[in-house]
């Protein structure tokens, strides 16, 4: 048996100076606003990976771009062409971080990308995914979609050991983990490292030549596997493979990898699937209504569950309107459902999402103003049913209705496709802490009150159940406080900076 010392197999992650620049911001540990002061669940990362595409960054590129909605805060990366890694990973978007000449410098057939918004870890260069790290068997790389409750356990238990951290990011455990397997095969060294991690992750990694993907065994986050031509494609959504000409192949079924090398794509099962998990947020809010997640076409489950919704809580209106653009599609399957004509009530500066340059002060000073505008002509002295996918503190909620009140509404219905957000995520999505969501602590009635509106209409657990193929197969904690995998309370994105032990491994 080969013995090692635990620190024989560290695995070193390259300086970021040298070969990552910041596109956007000169300072390598300039942090952006913090996200959790907006009253909005936010999307966690995106994640691409290409074999055998002689224009592999580029098509990695173009996937990225698609996922840009699931993080906005740093896109990266990775190339080889079987002997060198080259990689460029930047703060802000992905066309910011790749502008000039980047992608030239990307050269090689396999690649994976990252899109990040940050869950665990704040939002600093040195984050930004994916991160590289030679190790004893060469250079891997990683790109992580997810994030694991019992990250800052493991760190702790491996900086007792001696390990150097260089990251505040819970991916760098995974590699960590990786890198000390005494094994000596990828596919043995893997599974052998996400043994031993809890919690949601959807992974690509370059390991020399080869193109790995991995999904956890309750399957949190989506994983799907494409084909473009000869070359196999993994991508976090559809949408990504449609716009590099892949045609779908199958999701990556939770517990499983898949090797992608010369020798073709190679399936295998790490861990038994656990009760299936998968994150139901993703089809009510977080993915793109022209992706198909889990099987299911976004936009057919989210008219879905607005025509549901209308069924459940009718309205007398003239017209029914979204917040866009998330809400879309609940909208018009509840004036579908309802009779009752769509209309564009509200109006969004799409430009506005890109927070990562928008000054703070012009944000608390124009509030929820600087991202819709209503349309006077189609509100003035209409009764209004406004639908919305979720209301997290209810702070933007009011401050909506304000504005359509102002713009002449006679009454708002306000109508929610989701249930009641009383619970935080600790599943890869970030959101306000348990004190801040509004639903955590007032009834319905209350809310209604607090919102200013004539009615207030949520999805029964029941109904959003109702319009998913599997409804026993997801995560719904956030509605119910059902967690799957136990953790500390206090586990947030910046817990690995406060180096606060406070994760207790409670798993199911
Ligand atoms: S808690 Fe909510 S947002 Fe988080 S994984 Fe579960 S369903 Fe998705």
């Amino acid at each position: 048996m080969n013995e090692r010392s635990p620190l024989a197999n560290e695995p070193s992650i390259h300086p970021a100076p040298a070969t990552v620049e910041s596109a956007t911001d000169s300072s390598p540990t300039a942090a952006l606003p913090d996200a959790r002061s907006q009253d909005r669940l936010r999307e966690e990362c995106g994640v691409f990976g290409i074999w055998g595409a002689e224009n592999a960054a580029r098509l990695t590129y173009a996937g990225l771009y698609s996922l840009q909605h699931r993080g906005q805060e740093s896109a990266g990366i990775v190339t080889t062409d079987g002997i060198e890694f080259r990689e460029h990973r930047g703060l802000g978007l992905v066309s910011d971080v790749f502008a000039g000449s980047a992608l030239e410098k990307l050269r090689g057939h396999v690649a994976i990308g990252h899109n990040r918004y940050s869950t665990t870890g704040g939002s600093q260069l040195q984050n930004a995914q994916p991160l590289v790290v030679n190790y004893r068997e060469g250079k891997l790389a990683i790109a992580h979609n997810g994030n694991l409750v019992n990250a800052l356990a493991l760190r702790d238990e491996m900086e007792g050991q001696g390990s150097i951290f260089q990251t505040t990011s819970d991916t760098e455990v995974i590699l960590h983990l990786i890198a000390r397997s005494n094994a000596t095969e990828i596919e043995r060294m893997i599974p052998e490292a996400l043994a031993r991690c809890q919690g949601a992750y959807s992974l690509v990694l370059l390991a020399g030549e080869t193109l790995i993907g991995a999904r956890d065994p309750r399957g949190f986050r989506p994983l799907c596997l494409g084909r473009r031509g000869d070359s196999p494609v993994l991508a976090s959504e559809t949408c990504a493979l449609d716009i590099v000409g892949a045609d779908f192949v199958r999701e990556i079924e939770p517990g499983e990898m898949v090797l992608i090398d010369r020798k073709g794509v190679r399936s295998i099962r790490m861990f038994k699937p656990e009760s299936g998990r998968a994150c139901v947020f993703e089809l009510i809010y977080f993915s793109r209504p022209d992706s198909v997640v889990y099987g299911m076409p976004v936009d057919q489950v989210r008219r879905n569950l607005g025509r549901t919704l209308a069924k459940e809580h009718p309205a007398d209106a003239d017209i029914v309107i979204s917040v866009p653009d998330s809400s879309n599609s609940a909208a018009l399957g509840f004036a579908e459902e309802s009779g009752i004509p769509f209309e564009l009530g509200l109006i969004r500066n799409h430009y506005v999402g890109r927070t990562f340059i928008a000054p703070q002060q012009i944000t608390r000073d124009f509030g929820v103003n600087l991202k819709f505008n209503p349309v006077r002509r189609i509100l003035d002295g209409k009764r209004v049913v406004v639908v919305d996918d979720s209301i997290v503190r209810g702070t933007t909620s009011r401050s909506l209705v304000a504005m359509l009140r102002g713009a002449g509404a006679r009454e708002v219905h306000f109508r929610v496709s989701s249930p009641p957000i009383g619970w935080s995520c600790y599943y890869g999505i970030d959101t306000p802490n348990r004190r801040e969501l509004i639903a955590s602590s007032h009834t319905v009635e209350q809310i209604r009150r607090y919102l200013h509106v004539d009615s207030l209409g949520y999805l029964s657990m029941e109904g959003l159940r109702a319009c998913v193929e599997r409804p026993d197969g997801h995560c719904y904690a956030c509605f119910n406080g059902d967690y799957a995998v136990r953790f500390g309370e206090e586990m947030d994105k910046l817990a690995m900076e406060r180096g606060r032990a406070n994760v207790a491994e409670m798993g199911s």
